[in-house]
């Protein structure tokens, strides 16, 4: 497609950036995997995914204006809550383990456990429904 250099300088613009790594090549646009910033876009060096050596340490967040759809707090807060229900969950099957070393001494324990059992599982239902939030909020924004 060798059309004007206006259009050229049309196609930079939208690949991100105008930005220049220190090895002097174009930005290159990444999302980020790690759970302390889910999926959130950064530019980085062209040769940041080769084999890791040989680039810059060129690195720069891109502003959270540019997710459309869902501000990237909220999915940071979706996160933190998923995070909650986990540690709730798991302080919760502790307690059921523990009454489960009861049981021999105590049947009527079992009664408990059960309403116990019947909580984690709801909580992992919640978190069933929030994870499949995400998921779809982190497509609208990689997609959309
Ligand atoms: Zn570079």
């Amino acid at each position: 497609m060798e059309l004007t250099s206006e259009s050229s300088s049309s196609m930079r613009s939208k690949s991100g950036v105008g930005q220049v790594c220190d090895c002097g090549l174009p930005a290159k646009m990444f999302i980020s995997k790690t759970a302390r910033n889910p999926n959130r876009r950064f530019l980085g060096c062209e040769l940041y995914k080769e084999g890791g050596n040989g680039h810059c340490k060129y690195f720069s967040w891109v502003d959270e204006e540019e997710v459309k759809g869902w501000p990237r707090r909220a999915l940071v807060e979706a996160q933190a809550e998923i995070n909650e229900k986990n540690k709730i969950i798991s302080q919760l099957s502790t307690t059921i383990m523990e009454l489960k070393g009861d049981l021999e001494r105590n049947q009527l324990q079992k009664k408990k456990i059960d309403d116990m059992e019947a909580i984690v599982s709801r909580q992992r239902l919640v978190i069933t429904g929030l994870t499949g939030l995400l998921v779809c909020a982190i497509g609208v924004i990689v997609l959309g």
